[in-house]
């Protein structure tokens, strides 16, 4: 048989695609699960998690399938990461959902100060700068958000046993089966009403143990817009925790 010129172009293209797509081809992570699923990691790849019986073809399908909603994550974290580096290279401070600029003067007497407008912090370099600024956070915080505690709590008639104010890794508050209530400091980059929104949620665990129906319409009956708080957290809480 006489390959035409024709098929001989198809083919080299072909070639060239496979290796094109071979290049921007994700992480694939085959194991003994069910189903196919697509996520993106916080470099903004795509990864793909498969079953070891399905085809490469049939991975690259799904994902063909997928490309808007695998445009638009990238898209997100892409400008995370951007976001990421520019507050760093500017050097700026988050405080009670505000973004404020920080210079370093190693004339300053105090270690770090804000006077409403600036951040000024002494004596540091750009790699322990995080350790004043904790400090001072959760000093904001237990002068800023324990007060709103003891508000809710009388109000509300939501009694608590012990409260703590740490940095935790994956939570913003808990409430123990003892009623005890931690919260994270780092909260107080969020806007007040944020505060008061994780604030409210341990509280109403105290009577609620789980996150019913019941525990939402409390929520809601004390906070009508708890929903904006809980979405400018879900939207900006990456932003605190990158100290
Ligand atoms: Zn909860």
């Amino acid at each position: 048989m006489l390959e035409s010129g024709l098929t001989n172009a198809i083919n080299s293209i072909l070639f060239i695609l496979r290796i094109v797509i071979q290049m921007i081809s994700p992480q694939i992570i085959r194991s003994s699960r069910k189903s196919l699923s697509l996520s993106i990691n916080e470099n903004a790849d795509l990864v793909v998690r498969a079953p070891h019986r399905v085809s490469d073809d049939e991975i690259q399908k799904f994902i063909s399938e997928k490309s808007a909603w695998i445009d638009n994550q990238q898209r997100l974290i892409k400008a995370r990461l951007k976001d990421n580096l520019n507050q760093y290279s500017s050097l700026q401070c988050l405080y009670l959902g505000s973004l404020y600029p920080l210079k370093i003067d190693n004339s300053a007497v105090e270690p770090i100060s804000f006077d409403g407008h600036v951040f000024t912090i002494a004596n540091v370099n750009r790699e322990t700068i995080s350790l004043p600024l904790k400090s001072w956070y959760k000093k904001r915080f237990i002068e800023v958000a324990l007060p709103r505690l003891s508000y809710f709590s009388d109000k509300h008639k939501l009694k608590v046993n012990q409260v703590k104010v740490k940095e935790q890794k994956t939570l913003w508050g808990s409430c123990s089966s003892k009623n005890n209530i931690n919260l994270n400091y780092l909260l107080i980059m969020a806007p007040m009403k944020v505060i008061d929104y994780v604030i409210l949620h341990e509280l109403v665990h105290t009577i609620h143990k789980n996150h019913s129906a019941k525990f939402w319409q409390k929520i809601e009956t004390i906070m009508p817009n708890y929903k904006d708080a809980r979405y400018w957290l879900n939207e900006n809480g990456y932003k605190l925790r990158r100290l």
